[in-house]
């Protein structure tokens, strides 16, 4: 079998393969780039979820600490 050698680590891979199995790196050029695509609309996404919820949990339990301070000294 014909082998080359991975373009990302210099591994020797089979010459038909379309990813390296030392690297985990995407040989043929199409799915390269669909993987990165991938990666760069995922990435981001998950990052301002994040940020959303974790705003949203502390403005959420500053309020019922503001509501709970009303109904104590209202009463
Ligand atoms: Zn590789």
């Amino acid at each position: 079998m014909e082998t080359k050698n991975c373009p990302y680590c210099s591994e020797e891979i089979l010459k038909q393969a379309k990813k390296c199995k030392f690297c985990g790196e995407y040989i043929d050029e199409e799915l390269r780039k669909e993987r990165k695509q991938e990666t760069v609309n995922e990435k981001p996404k998950e990052i301002v979820v994040t940020q959303k919820s974790s705003g949203l949990m502390t403005f959420l339990i500053i309020l019922v600490i503001i509501i709970l301070i009303g109904i104590i000294t209202g009463l």
